[in-house]
């Protein structure tokens, strides 16, 4: 059992509205998302009178908080049943739709093409063939939520089909949905109070159980299998270095780790080049963020929503899991209060919460 009383609820709704607000941050009305040089964002940042500073007034949420709240509300839609092919339909639905609000907002390639070819409803019409070039973070960014809907351990087959599922709807790769497990997870680690130390050992058992997943749902079986390996040996290569793969250790990082070295840290992890741009470095980054930033908002953004990288989506990521361990805690409310869609992400914020404070733990067959 968790605790589920004592402020939880508030924290639910801090774990959404945060999240936008490290996207809506890191993206900067587009002007920060694509700068490659962490140093030229910090030094804007610095003029601007640093985070405590920023009013977010006139700054808008990008594709991330769109499709996070895609992924909540159809999760809100569906409410306590765990009819799992009604809520995949539902999650297809909000998707599809979501691309209508995609203007300004800088939409990733898979999740915009495949979103569109959603046909939500016709039975399997939220399943799409198997591709090679789905590992991007689009599937990681928009997970967070699933955590907050399954938190419990007893749930936890059901956070990793819902998580897998929904992610590959636009993701069919295993770099692309698994980061959006990784993500729903880590949120329902962080709900049920699990020490982040504790987190990454966390995901590597859980991984042989979504791979059984995989195999029994007999869908591109071959090829997600062929895929497999480069998320967990990218996952197992980081808890290594930074000595917590026992999940009981205190995280090492080295020194100085300024922004510079954290840059050259994030286009090691990388695919391609660009850190955070993927499903297995998106939460990375995030974790790497939230594992030095302890209960300081301000060390969290300075890691995880600026720098030369993917910075929305890690910001998304690791903004949600911040707001669940700490609340809106030290946080300058400019940095929330005149966010935009903020009365939509409380209300799917306070809705998960009645949602997920119930142990609904069967799931139909
Ligand atoms: P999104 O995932 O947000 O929809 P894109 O489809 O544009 O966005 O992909 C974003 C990133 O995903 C690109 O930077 C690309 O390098 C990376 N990517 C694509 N395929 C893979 C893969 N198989 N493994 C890891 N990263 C990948
Ligand atoms: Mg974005």
């Amino acid at each position: 059992m968790l605790s589920m009383g004592g402020g939880l609820i508030e924290r639910y709704v801090a774990a959404m509205v945060l999240s936008a607000a490290g996207d809506t941050l890191g993206y900067f009305n587009g002007k920060w998302e694509f700068i490659r040089d962490g140093e030229t964002i910090h030094q804007q940042l610095a003029q601007m009178g640093d985070l405590e500073a920023i009013d977010v007034a006139r700054w808008r949420v990008s594709d991330d908080t769109v499709m996070h709240l895609a992924t909540a509300e159809a999760l809100v839609e569906a409410g306590q049943s765990t009819d799992l092919p009604r809520l995949y339909s539902l999650l297809a639905k909000h998707y599809r739709d979501c691309m209508g609000d995609m203007d300004g907002r800088a939409p990733g390639g898979a999740c915009m093409q495949n979103a569109m070819l959603l046909q939500p409803n016709r039975a399997d019409g939220w399943r799409i063939p198997f591709n090679s070039h789905e590992g991007g973070c689009g599937a990681a960014m928009r997970a967070m939520c699933i955590g907050l809907r399954f938190p419990h351990p007893s749930q936890l087959d059901l956070l990793i089909q819902v998580s897998i599922e929904s992610g590959r709807m636009t993701h069919h790769h295993p770099t692309g949905y698994l980061g959006s497990l990784a993500s729903a997870l880590f949120t329902a680690y962080a709900v049920s109070g699990k020490s982040p130390w504790q987190w990454g050992k966390g995901l590597m058992e859980v991984l042989p159980e979504a791979k059984k997943y995989i195999t029994q749902s007999g869908y591109f079986v071959k090829e997600n299998l062929q895929h497999w390996s480069y998320f967990e040996k990218e996952w197992e290569k980081y808890l290594e270095l930074r000595g917590i793969l026992d999940g009981n250790s205190a995280p090492i990082f080295p020194q100085p780790f300024g922004v510079k070295e954290r840059d050259q840290f994030y286009i090691d992890v990388s695919y391609s080049g660009w850190g955070g741009s993927s499903g297995h470095d998106a939460p990375m980054i995030a974790y790497d963020a939230l594992l030095a930033a302890g209960d300081s908002w301000k060390e969290l953004a300075h890691r995880a929503f600026f720098h030369g990288g993917d910075s929305d989506s890690t910001a998304a990521i690791a903004g949600c899991w911040w707001g669940v361990i700490h609340g809106f805690k030290g946080v300058n409310p400019a940095n929330y209060e005149k966010l935009e869609y903020r009365q939509r992400l409380e209300e799917a914020g306070r809705a998960l919460y009645s949602l997920g404070s119930k142990e609904d733990a069967v799931l139909d067959p």
